[in-house]
């Protein structure tokens, strides 16, 4: 087992990341973007396109945060039904999200393929997968409504499930053919990429310790250097440190692990989500099921793999894979990681304007991919003087989660009980 628990298989293999200088000395420009995951690095490709100068600061290196650990299902979407969406945000806001998250898969694949990105791109659908008759029921609800807004899902009766799937497990499984999978650190490297083809700046092991207002604009002071912007977009999500530690009380903790068995062979892989579709399922307590590109199954829950916690659900996942997916035998696990997902309390994601010249839109509640490099552009066009009307989300202050640490507690603990006694017998 190679414990590298903090991007386990994705570090592994993922092409190199780009050779970038730290910043160095005082500089200038008129764009900050703080934070090198999807959404900084979509902002500083998308500005860049636009012809604005900008400086992407980035602490650790580029995906280090929840772009370099997270499953790499590329959804339409967020976590929340259609419907209880409008109920949440209202009805103009409600609408505009849906549609313009419901397509953000469609912006994903078309960077990937306009900038050639490798990154083990897939889009043939995914499966949300029912553990119970209720998480059936619950998938009905989701299929009718996203129907309704004339989204390409199908509901797969129990027969056609445990086809798509090469699983007995589940009642039935919703198909989303607008999404798809990535190797998700390769994604964030390939959109760095892509970012300096078009003429950006990125610095990485350049992390803000300072922030703060000076005349015509703010001063971001770094270890080694500082630089002075006119406008600043932040994208630091569940990973904020430094002079942003105290975004994180924003959030609540959620962690989440994954652990990849070594390639499966070929006449296994043809009866294990045949078609490569990444999976997920209904249970509060969700776990999810991939492959990646060299035929490795990759099964994930909720939980941090540090300490004693690691043997509770290394083991969950081992009885998981026999009963989910018999077929597979034995086999080892090579790899297992874990990240910090950015929660709130209501699922929904938050727009700030910290003052006309500061915003950030954060916690995308494990639904990053698509909203990141969607919420990336969006805060690029805005800050290229276009109105905070185009966010599909209301403005509102920033509102720390009160007992933060008692739910992460909670959610932790919980998930330690459940890998401790689910599927013993
Ligand atoms: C385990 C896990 C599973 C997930 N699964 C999925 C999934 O399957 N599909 C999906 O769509 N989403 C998923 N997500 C969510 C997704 O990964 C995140 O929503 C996404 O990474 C957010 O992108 P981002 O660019 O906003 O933030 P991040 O990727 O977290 O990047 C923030 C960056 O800011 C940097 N930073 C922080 N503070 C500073 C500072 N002071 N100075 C400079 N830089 C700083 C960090 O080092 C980090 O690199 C998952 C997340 C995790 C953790």
């Amino acid at each position: 087992m190679k414990k590298n628990i903090t991007h386990g298989l994705w570090e592994a293999t993922a092409p190199a990341r780009p050779k970038l200088d730290s910043l160095q000395g005082d500089q200038k420009t008129d764009i900050a973007i703080i934070g090198g995951g999807y959404t900084g690095l979509s902002a500083a490709l998308h500005l860049t396109k636009m012809g604005k100068e900008s400086i992407l600061l980035e602490a650790e290196d580029i995906g280090y945060g929840g772009a370099g650990r997270n499953v790499g299902l590329v959804n339409a979407g967020l976590w929340l039904m259609p419907e209880d969406l409008i109920q949440l945000v209202g009805p103009v806001y409600g609408e505009k999200l849906i549609r313009i998250l419901g397509a953000s898969a469609d912006l994903v694949f078309g960077l990937i393929q306009e900038y050639g990105i490798e990154c083990e791109a897939l889009r043939n659908g995914t499966l949300h997968c029912a553990d119970s008759r209720s998480g059936y029921k619950a998938l009905q609800q989701r299929e009718e409504q996203w129907l309704k807004r004339g989204a390409p899902v199908r509901l797969l009766e129990r027969e056609e499930a445990a086809v798509a799937t090469g699983s007995s497990s589940f009642y039935g499984a919703l198909l989303d053919k607008r999404a798809g999978t990535v190797q998700p650190l390769s994604y964030a490297v390939g959109l760095a990429k892509a970012a300096l083809k078009e003429g950006a700046k990125l610095y990485n092991h350049s992390p803000v310790t300072g922030f703060d207002k000076v005349s015509g604009g703010w001063k971001l002071s770094t270890p080694k250097g500082s630089l002075t912007a006119k406008s600043v977009i932040i994208a630091v999500q569940g990973y904020a440190e430094h002079a942003f530690k105290e975004y994180q009380k924003n959030l609540v903790p959620f962690n989440y692990f994954q652990f990849a068995t070594s390639p499966l062979p070929e006449k296994v892989l043809k009866t294990v989500l045949p078609e490569r579709q990444g999976a997920w399922d209904t249970n509060l307590i969700l776990s999810s099921y991939r492959l990646d590109a060299a035929g490795r199954l990759v099964v994930g829950s909720v939980g941090m793999v540090e300490g004693f916690a690691w043997d509770i659900h290394e083991n969950w996942v081992k009885r998981t894979i026999a009963k989910t997916f018999p077929q597979v035998g034995e086999t080892s696990l090579d790899y297992g990681w874990y990240g910090r997902i950015a929660m709130t309390t209501n699922h929904i994601p938050r727009f700030h304007i910290l003052d006309s010249s500061v915003a950030m839109v954060t916690s995308y509640n494990g639904r990053g991919i698509g909203p990141g490099t969607v919420f990336g552009k969006l805060l690029a066009e805005y800050m290229a003087g276009g109105s905070a009307e185009n966010i599909p989300l209301p403005a509102t202050k920033i509102d720390p989660v009160g007992f933060r640490n008692l739910r992460g507690l909670f959610y932790e603990a919980g998930a330690r009980l459940y890998h401790f006694v689910q599927r013993r017998i």
